[in-house]
């Protein structure tokens, strides 16, 4: 089994390539959080919000010499143009782990002839020849072609577990089980206050314990929320929260410690939350739960925290939400 270092290409500005409404940034970044999730902690996820190629940031890494680099892209080019590849060092042979990659995208994402490809124009691919590192660049098929960006999205999760086996990282425990989710109304005797920012409207009053924050039937996105323990730390002063939201153009942003004016979202940028995902730590015996309103479909389950509660990669907005904490 190897150690990943995984890098995900383009960021801090720099789209990618764009095509079909997505960004090769976004999307790459949304594969890498969901290699990393499942690969825990043999999976070492480069900073994502530092462009890689831009930064240099290869010729100033230090990694165990027998870690793996692989960087995430995505292809542009004519609209028929099709098909993922792997990118190495012009004059080095396929290992084991770029063939097992390109075995993987040969099934999933078909449509190059040559599945391995020897650069040696390529930054990346030099600064880590230079140093040492065992290297490889995947393009995960092209943005610019409508199928291919159908099959990255609604096959995200095969293509984050064929990563993972082709380092021999195994996924069967660390994969998640279906979100739990809570029926009816659960007991809660908390007392947490979270407030919307909704489209056209501003920050809404604050709403507490299974209220709905945001708007139901208007066709408002949500922007941003704001949520609040301090009543919680009351009881249970050691309460800490973070968060991690799904924005669109952006795609994930994590919150490490919330605070009750933490902005989790954007303001005055236009842009709707698509999901959240939200983890409660030191109140023992209960958890955070999210339940939200999604634009076309309606209202979802309570979910649990650790859990995502909204839409990925469906351009969908979150127009409401309701938040407890319970059993
Ligand atoms: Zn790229």
């Amino acid at each position: 089994m190897a150690r990943l270092f995984l890098i995900a290409g383009h960021g801090a500005g720099d789209s990618g390539a764009v095509g079909n409404g997505y960004t090769e940034a976004e999307r790459v970044r949304t594969l890498a959080y969901r290699i990393k999730k499942l690969g825990g902690d043999y999976v070492t996820l480069a900073d994502t919000s530092k462009n890689w190629y831009k930064t240099a940031g290869i010729n100033t890494l230090t990694i165990p010499k027998d870690w793996q680099i692989l960087e995430l892209h995505m292809d542009s080019g004519a609209s028929s143009a099709h098909g993922g590849h792997v990118i190495i060092k012009q004059g080095y042979t396929a290992d084991k782990y770029d063939n097992a990659l390109a075995k993987m995208l040969k099934e999933i994402l078909p449509g190059r002839s040559n599945m391995i490809v020897g650069r040696g124009d390529l930054a990346n691919v030099n600064r880590a020849a230079a140093k040492g590192y065992g290297y490889r660049l995947v393009e995960f098929g092209f943005i610019s072609n409508a199928n291919d960006v159908k099959i990255f999205n609604s096959r995200l999760d095969e293509i984050a577990k064929g990563v993972l086996k082709s380092f021999g990282i195994s996924v069967a425990e660390d994969e998640p089980p279906l979100p739990k989710q809570i029926p009816g109304n659960p007991v809660n005797d908390m007392l947490l206050y979270y407030r919307a920012h909704c489209q056209g409207v501003g920050w809404l009053d604050p709403v507490r314990d299974g209220q709905v924050a945001g708007t139901v039937g208007f066709s408002k996105r949500l922007e941003a929320i704001m949520i609040d323990l301090r009543k919680v730390r009351e009881k249970y002063p050691d309460a800490k929260l973070s968060a991690k939201a799904h924005i669109q153009g952006i795609g994930w942003v994590s919150y490490d410690n919330v605070e009750h004016d933490t902005v989790i979202g954007t303001v005055g940028q236009g842009k709707r939350l698509e999901a959240i995902e939200l983890e409660l730590t030191g109140v023992p015996g209960k958890n955070i739960y999210a339940q939200t309103h999604l634009a076309k479909f309606g209202w979802t389950g309570y979910i649990a925290g650790g859990y995502t509660s909204g839409t990925v990669g469906i351009k969908t907005a979150v127009e409401a939400m309701r938040l407890k904490v319970a059993q």
